[in-house]
Parts: C-alpha cells; sequence; structure tokens
C-alpha cells in the first residue's frame, strides 16, 4: 500500500473539512454549507430511483469490506478469460466453464461463444450468476440460495489461475462506484494447498496438531507471496498501473487489502491446518490483512462444527495476537436452519473467537439475549458488514425483515458492502440504493458508513479521527505534524482522501 503525497491544498482542505466539523452549527446558522445542500439535494431525489442512482454513483463510499475476489467478476468475465485460456463451455442444461481440448458438441469453445451460440451464451450468463434465476430460467437452481452457491463450481476453472484479472476486475468495479479501498477474501492456491497437504494431521489437540503444521509454514508463505507478486502483477500490467507508468486515476488509485480464509464446510483437520495457514499468512504478508470465514453457514458440517471453528479462532488468535477477524456469522434465518442454531453463532464469533467486524449478522433478532450482545458489539466497537442485495437472494431477507434499522439503533458501527457483486449483477452504488430507499437511511447516515468503512477496516496504521468529528490532534489544522501523521498511516491517508474526496462532491452538488 502506498501512501498518497500530499500537496498543500489538499491540507488545506481537510483543515477546512475539520474546521466545518467543529464549527459546523455556528455555519447552518447564517448560510448552507455544501454538505447541508448537498443533503437537501439526497432529499429532494431521493424517491427518483434513476436521479438517486446519479447522486449516490457520484458519491465517494470510501472501503468494501465484505467482498469475496471470486464473487466481483461478472459472467461476461469468466467467459471472456475462458475464451483467451482455450477453455469451453459445456452443452449442459446449466452450463459451467471446463478446461479444453473443446469437441464442439459437449464442450463449446468459450471464445466469442456470444457470437456463434447466443442460446447457450445467455443459459451459460443465468447458470454463472443470479441473473434470471427468480423467472425460473433454464439451468437456474429452485431458491436464491442454491443458485448462488452452485455458481462458483460452475465458474471455479476460468478462478483458478486468474487472480490476476480478478484483482484487476476488482479495482475496475470499485473505481467505477467511487470506493477507494476493497478488502476481499482471497486465497492464494499455495495457501490451499497446505490445508490439503495438512489435514491428515489433525488429531483433536490443538497444540499437538499446531506443532506438527508449524515447520511447514515458513515454505508456504514464501510460495504464496509469489503467487501475489505475480498476481498484482499481471492486474497492474492489464490496467497500465506498473510502479513508473503515469500516474493514472481510476482502478490505479484503489487500495486492496486482502482477507485469508478458512472453508467451513471442510473437515476439522482441513479447517485448523487452514486457519493455521490463514493466519500465518497475515503475519508473513503485509498484503493479508485479517482472516474470515466462508461457505454456506447452513451446511451440515458448518453447523456442526460451529463451536469447534470458534475454539479453533480462539486458540490461534492467542498466538497470532495482531492478527485481525472478521467473520461471517449469523448468515441464516428461521426457516433456513433448526431454531437452535439462530441463537448463538454471532455471539461465539465476538465473545469467543474475539471477530472485530462481524460478516451479515442477519439472524441477530434470534439470538439469545440479543439485546446484550448489540450492547456488548456497540461498547467494543465490533462493526457489522452489511449487504442486502446478497442477503435479499439468498436468505429471502430484506426490507422491514432486516436487521439493519435494529443494528443502528443499537449504536453498533454499520458499514455496507458488496458480498458477490459479480454473482448478484450488482454494484456498490445498488446497495447504497437500496439502504435509501428499503431502510430509509439519508444522506448523514450514508456518509457516517462510508467513513465507517475506513475506520473498521483493517488497514494498518491509527485513524484519522481522535473521535466522531474530531481529527487527532496532529492534523487539526494543516501543516507538516499532520502532513507526517498521514504518511505513516495507510488508513488516515485514505481516511483523508475520502473527506477531500467528500468536498468535492459536496461542493459540486452544491452547485445551482
Ligand atoms: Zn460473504
Amino acid at each position: 500500500m502506498t501512501t498518497a503525497k500530499m500537496r498543500l491544498r489538499d491540507l488545506m482542505i481537510l483543515a477546512g473539512v475539520a474546521s466545518l466539523l467543529a464549527c459546523g452549527s455556528a455555519l447552518a446558522a447564517s448560510a448552507p454549507t455544501p454538505e447541508a445542500r448537498t443533503a437537501a439535494r439526497f432529499d429532494a431525489v431521493v424517491h427518483d430511483r434513476a436521479q438517486l442512482r446519479l447522486f449516490l454513483k457520484a458519491m465517494p463510499k470510501g472501503g468494501d469490506l465484505h467482498n469475496h475476489l471470486w464473487g466481483v467478476p461478472y459472467a461476461e468475465d469468466f467467459l471472456a478469460w475462458a475464451g483467451e485460456a482455450g477453455q469451453c463451455v459445456t452443452a449442459a442444461q446449466k452450463p459451467a466453464i471446463v478446461g479444453g481440448p473443446c469437441d464442439g458438441v459437449g464442450k463449446v469453445a468459450a471464445k466469442d461463444l456470444g457470437s456463434r451460440d447466443l442460446a447457450l451464451y445467455n443459459r451459460a450468463i443465468d447458470a454463472l450468476s443470479v441473473r434470471n434465476y427468480a423467472t425460473g430460467a433454464e439451468g437456474a437452481a429452485a431458491s436464491g440460495h442454491d443458485q448462488f452457491f452452485a455458481t462458483f463450481g460452475r465458474f471455479a476453472a476460468s478462478a483458478v489461475g486468474n487472480m490476476g484479472p480478478m484483482i484487476a476486475v476488482t479495482r475496475e468495479y470499485a473505481a467505477g462506484d467511487h470506493v477507494s479501498y476493497v478488502e476481499s477474501s482471497s486465497n492464494p492456491n499455495a495457501m490451499r494447498a497446505f490445508a490439503v497437504a495438512g489435514q491428515g494431521v489433525w488429531d483433536g489437540e490443538f497444540e499437538h496438531s499446531l506443532a506438527r503444521l508449524t515447520p511447514g509454514l515458513p515454505a508456504m508463505v514464501v510460495d504464496t507471496r509469489r503467487e501475489m507478486d505475480a498476481a498484482l502483477a499481471e492486474a497492474d500490467r492489464r490496467q497500465g498501473c506498473e510502479p513508473g507508468a503515469a500516474a493514472k486515476a481510476g482502478p490505479c488509485q484503489v487500495v486492496l487489502g486482502f482477507q485469508s480464509f478458512v472453508e467451513r464446510a471442510q473437515p476439522p483437520g482441513f479447517v485448523f491446518a487452514q486457519m493455521l495457514a490463514a493466519f500465518a499468512l497475515v503475519e508473513g504478508d503485509p498484503r493479508f490483512v485479517g482472516v474470515n470465514i466462508v461457505n454456506p453457514e447452513d451446511d451440515p458440517t458448518s453447523l456442526a462444527d460451529y463451536s469447534l471453528h470458534m475454539r479453533m479462532f480462539q486458540f490461534l488468535a492467542a498466538r497470532y495476537p495482531k492478527v485481525k477477524l472478521a467473520l461471517h456469522a449469523g448468515e441464516l434465518t428461521l426457516g433456513l436452519t433448526s431454531p437452535r442454531d439462530l441463537t448463538f453463532h454471532i455471539r461465539e464469533a465476538v465473545e469467543v473467537a474475539g471477530a472485530k467486524r462481524i460478516g451479515h449478522g442477519v439472524d441477530i433478532a434470534y439470538e439469545d439475549n440479543a439485546p446484550a450482545l448489540l450492547a456488548r458489539m456497540a461498547r467494543d466497537h465490533v462493526a457489522v458488514e452489511i449487504n442486502l442485495t446478497s442477503n435479499d437472494v439468498i436468505l429471502g431477507v430484506k426490507g422491514a425483515d432486516h436487521p439493519l434499522t435494529l443494528y443502528r439503533k443499537a449504536g453498533v458501527p454499520v458499514v455496507l458492502s458488496t458480498d458477490d457483486e459479480g454473482v448478484s449483477r450488482i454494484d456498490m452504488t445498488q446497495e447504497y440504493l437500496r439502504a435509501a430507499t428499503e431502510h430509509g437511511l439519508r444522506y448523514a447516515d450514508l456518509k457516517a458508513a462510508a467513513r465507517d468503512s475506513l475506520e473498521y477496516a483493517f488497514l494498518p496504521g491509527d485513524s484519522l479521527w481522535a473521535s466522531k468529528g474530531a481529527p487527532t490532534p496532529a492534523c487539526a489544522k494543516a501543516g507538516p505534524a499532520c502532513e507526517a501523521f498521514l504518511a505513516q498511516s495507510p488508513k488516515a491517508a485514505l481516511q483523508w482522501r475520502l473527506e477531500r474526496d467528500f468536498d468535492a462532491f459536496e461542493r459540486s452538488m452544491a452547485r445551482p
């Protein structure tokens, strides 16, 4: 991660932002500030979705903290890469991407498929995403949940080995959405290979298993670092972002942090080895900033081993105390699982595993003593990553059934994120739009969520903010002290950039 070079004008903007925050009420009494006029503009367009979209698209949004690298590319991207690689599309009711050679009958060449067989191309896009699933399109599963998770296996052949192109589209889509930071779950192949090779070591004893697996970690980190070097170089090459290239706006300016992750539907031996590798990767490669856990939470193995997994996190977190956890927890709802599975997942993720952020948290209202859990999350600043479209498609939870308002009323920090924008065929702007139209968030609420998306990011460095609305003393006024502070903190540097972007956005919106 690079720290943006500051210019005097930018420092002046920051100082201006700070002073506006400090004496906003006095200013509001005389003339509307650009922020107030922007909020009024939002209120004027909130019931017109096309105008609201224009507004929200241009709005700076900070970070996307819940993002899966494999879930970002659209089906069209995967099909294009499959075409480049000489891969094929199965001529099945539910087409999948598979390796070559293609035979033109059961395995049709992916290259230029859209111009040769439009029906198969469209069927493939439906099968590789949730497009048209609700209308019962041919090849679609009966439920959004099943359709969603089935897509990953169908495009896997085009995802494995394409980390570079996937990083490139992640930056492209983020830049288009005015998202400056993405925290993306992504496991290098060597990391998963470590779990495959080490899964037999598990004997139910944490200490003993750890001791037997530890000698293999340094070589794993060397291999994964090499993979990441190559993937990032490939992404830079595709987007003209190589070091030394003329500084480009857009995708090259998007900062990425990666999360290594654990596959919770795998057996305990695999999970333990992979979890250890995930922690070691964060410790050994600064491009990895946190650890997550994925796979359907309602999978029978995920459910049966849930508490065991949380104890594994607790055990390894004690050995890697600097590694931060953002855990999928509570991506469940009544009817999907038995009621008892809804009562403790978020609590154990917070209290046993020590998660700093919760992914989804949809079933919070079903947790035992949910008010106390919400109060603890608010007190300890455990943020919740809200994925409105994903929750609608996978769980059927939306609108007044969704706990977004419950979290906000409890004072839990809330961030908006995409989860799997390509599979869901959405973008970050769409999630902001849903928050506004389905949950009544206004401009100030969305701006606070954007700020929190950097405040609760696992970026290294101290925050720009000493408390809500008050910059850290070094940046209370423009000058070398603030410049020095931002230079040593990638987090504060991005937060400063967000304030600068808000300043420009609000000035543009305030123009008559
Ligand atoms: Zn997710």
